[in-house]
């Protein structure tokens, strides 16, 4: 067997490699390192893709958050509501921006942000949202764009870790993760489900004036060149980073049912466990298994963990600390409902090595020592 890992980068590189290497060689020949073609090929594959959302490709999966929220032109003070059982991006750009951010609790099967909080965390200064689609799969978005509707509020995806998931939007309509909200927001650090060598990102909409003030708050707020109409920021994908995600978006599909797979036969092989709890599947969304996450109900999760650590098998705490209670935002976020589930399974949740690459005998080997752990 081979040595288990969280993400495997290396067994994917190795199955693209020729293509991957000529086409990085071609990029860096061609000298077109800014802008170049392989940039505008990928946003139009991927604006495909997500059939037809325009794409604005951009430097990480932060700056697309915080740009996104830049074309919102919201004012000092406005709130943004957001869960508080995220990555730090999704909280920070807001602070960044001199907005509010709102935090809302999860629920603890799903680890998605309660929709239902939405409503009791309103103000007259609430102005937008940011679904998390943590993990791999979708917020309800039917329900949670209903309520946007309704009271006029701008909706940011923060689809960094579910692209490629299909999400209900009406009863019998689905639509690409991240192009149902007002913009949708990803990343392609190389651990994401489509990762490139070093950082990206990029924003998705299907408006094509927010597109057209996207592109232009990502490049120096600047629609004809020297001349800026806006304040904006330098946040670039560069060409070999596009290269390489060229070659990887074919196969995103299928990587992403590997990972599916993968999650059934953790599934099967937990589900009996007493002290562990599976993650649970919506209806309304696919989910992409960035993270398969369990939760140990009996307090002995940093105990399993570094049993499994002896065992070679590793994983990691996705997130240890709520925002709510991180030193840098604990005085900033607001919140008008309980955190109650967001605190208690912070100390619960353990993410198991998920990747497309990963083989039968590994997930057994891991679940058998998972069991092995609360039986001994
Ligand atoms: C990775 C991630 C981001 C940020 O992406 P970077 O490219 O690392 O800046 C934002 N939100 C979530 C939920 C993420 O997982």
């Amino acid at each position: 067997m081979k040595p288990i890992q969280m993400v495997d980068l290396q067994s994917q590189y190795k199955q693209l490699k020729t293509e991957l290497d000529a086409r990085v060689i071609r990029c860096i020949e061609s000298g077109a390192f800014i802008q170049g073609p392989e940039v505008k090929s990928f946003e139009a594959d991927l604006s495909t893709y997500l059939d037809g959302a325009h794409v604005i490709a951009c430097a990480n999966g932060t700056d697309a958050l915080q740009i996104a929220l830049m074309a919102l032109n919201l004012e000092h003070g406005d709130e943004v509501i957001v869960p508080s059982f995220t990555f730090v991006a999704s909280v920070e750009v807001i602070a960044l921006l001199g907005l509010k951010p709102i935090v809302v609790d999860v629920d603890p099967r799903t680890f998605l942000m309660k929709t239902e909080d939405i409503e009791a965390s309103l103000s007259p200064r609430t102005k937008a949202i940011i679904p998390v689609h943590l993990f791999g799969q979708c917020v309800n978005m039917k329900v949670l764009m209903g309520i946007a509707k309704s009271r006029d509020l701008y909706v940011i995806e923060d689809n960094a870790q579910s692209i490629g998931a299909r999400c209900n939007i009406t009863d019998d309509t689905k639509q690409m993760s991240g192009t149902i909200g007002h913009i949708g927001c990803t990343s392609f650090y190389p651990s994401k489900n489509l990762g490139c060598y070093g950082d990206g990102g990029a924003m998705f909409s299907r408006d094509e004036h927010l597109a057209n003030k996207i592109k232009m708050l990502a490049n120096h707020g600047m629609e004809r060149r020297y001349y800026h109409d806006e304040i904006g920021v330098n946040s670039r994908l560069d060409s070999v980073q596009a290269a390489i995600l060229n070659v990887k978006l074919p196969h995103l599909d299928q990587w992403n049912q590997k990972r599916r797979n993968a999650a059934d036969q953790y599934d099967q092989q937990l589900a009996k466990i007493a002290n562990v709890l599976v993650p649970a599947r919506v209806p309304w969304s696919e989910h992409v298994f960035h993270q398969y996450t369990i939760r140990v109900t009996d307090g002995r999760r940093d105990e399993l963990q570094k049993y499994l650590a002896e065992q070679k098998i590793p994983s990691m705490i996705y997130y240890p600390v709520p925002m709510h209670e991180q030193a840098a935002f604990s005085k900033l976020v607001r919140r008008r409902v309980p955190l109650v589930q967001t605190e208690k399974i912070s100390k619960e949740v353990l993410s198991l090595p998920m990747h497309p690459d990963l083989t039968e005998d590994q997930i057994s080997y891991i679940c058998e020592h998972v069991g092995k752990f609360f039986t001994a």
